[in-house]
């Protein structure tokens, strides 16, 4: 293929981005336009759970497009109603309002607990996040967000958060009063560098909200869908949120997101809450789509083997260049370097043709397809092996 030039100035500069222009990707790989081929461990940041273009789901589209797009968010429509079921079939949660990204999900539970608040707690309105949490980029997502780069961006903040320390639960007991409708979080932390609370943790916090009358509000955009090698990460604690976000797999790579709540929590009145694109047939039949395969108990279990699999290499990997932990679950995991060279490491695997993140200065983000497999790793883990030997030696001759 003939490499075209582009130009990127007509978009909005909004983040660095390397000049490569992707034209065409299936399963774990992306081609760009100069036809070079990629490995990736990023899948549109854990968005593409069945791979890029998996048939499933690109027959499931074009079906439902020539279908039926969409009626109007002001009518019912048939794939809505049917994903909506099996979610609520699947999950401790009795509603689903469905959106077009996370950070709109998460808007969502937000109104959602201070509509709770407003009509049985007095008026409670605050909600207790977490330092390190990253919940969007609204307005209120990213108030509610614990990131330090966040702070001083889009002044003045929505009002009402109050940010506990990760893992801390007396940090969360210090900031309940009166004024407290819920409790919200990540049960991995994804974007600060996959910090995941333990199973413990979570119990823990789930007792002390329900003491309180608190809601507990479960971000599991990154971690739903499968991604941890349970449907619903909540599903490895035993614990039962009041309100559940997916964003990111549930689509499969198109923009679907969900607000999903217990039908005591589901207070929302007529005109309240909506939005024109909500709940469309076409990103309702791609989410049915990707549902039916990650579902299936057997899918599933290899999620969970390959997360195990992914686990160990990377932790051979950490033992052999002297590196740090291998922190996650499933197929959200990091390893953490030790030293800042993550993007020079990120930038490197580029040029070699595998594409990773680097959600820190000292750590590596793997977010594979959730149906990756055992050579795919491979490839990846010697392509990471010799940059890190690279890397080491140029530290030891540095
Ligand atoms: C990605 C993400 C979001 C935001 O989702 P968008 O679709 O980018 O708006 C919110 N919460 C968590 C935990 C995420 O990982």
């Amino acid at each position: 293929m003939i490499h075209a030039t582009h130009s990127f100035d007509a978009l909005m500069e909004i983040t660095a981005r390397p000049p490569v222009v992707f034209v065409r990707g299936e399963g774990s790989y992306l081609w760009d336009d100069a036809g070079k081929r990629y490995l990736d461990f990023i899948q549109g940041w854990a968005v593409n759970c069945l791979g890029h273009s998996p048939p499933a789901l690109a027959e499931a589209i074009s079906v439902q497009a020539r279908q039926l797009i969409t009626p109007s968010p002001a009518y019912y429509n048939d794939t809505s109603l049917r994903l909506a079921k099996a979610l609520t079939d699947l999950s401790c949660f009795d509603r689903v309002f469905f959106a077009n990204s996370g950070a709109e999900a998460n808007e969502g539970a937000i109104k959602l607990a201070r509509k709770y608040g407003a009509l049985h707690r007095n008026g409670a309105h605050e909600i207790i996040t977490f330092e390190g949490g990253f919940h969007g980029r609204t307005l209120a997502t990213m108030s509610a967000s614990g990131k330090a780069a966040f702070e001083p961006l889009f002044e003045p903040k929505v009002s009402g958060f109050r940010k506990a320390r990760w893992h801390d639960l007396d940090s969360v007991e210090r900031l309940i009063n009166d004024c407290t409708v819920a409790v919200m979080l990540e049960p991995i932390q994804g974007e600060a560098g996959v910090w995941p609370a333990s199973d413990q943790f979570l119990r823990d916090l789930r007792e002390l909200t329900s003491a309180h009358g608190l809601l507990l509000i479960s971000d599991e955009i990154q971690t739903g869908m499968g991604r941890t090698g349970k449907l619903f990460h909540y599903e490895h604690t035993g614990i039962a949120p009041d309100i559940m976000t997916l964003g990111k797999g549930i689509g499969g790579g198109v923009p679907l997101a969900a607000l999903l709540a217990t039908e005591a929590v589901s207070c929302f009145e007529h005109g309240d809450q909506g939005g024109t694109f909500n709940g469309n047939a076409l990103m309702c039949a791609a989410g049915l789509a990707v549902l039916e395969e990650v579902a299936a108990p057997n899918f599933l279990k290899a999620v969970a083997e390959t997360g195990l699999y992914l686990e160990s290499e990377l932790q051979r990997l950490s033992a052999r260049h002297g590196l740090g932990e291998v922190r996650g679950r499933g197929l959200l995991l990091a390893l953490d370097l030790r030293v800042p060279i993550a993007a020079s490491i990120v930038a490197a695997a580029l040029d070699d043709g595998v594409l990773l993140n680097a959600p820190r200065p000292d750590a590596l983000r793997f977010m594979p397809a959730l149906n990756v497999t055992r050579q795919e790793i491979d490839l990846m883990i010697g392509c990471l092996d010799a940059l890190l030997t690279k890397a080491g030696i140029a530290r030891r001759v540095a």
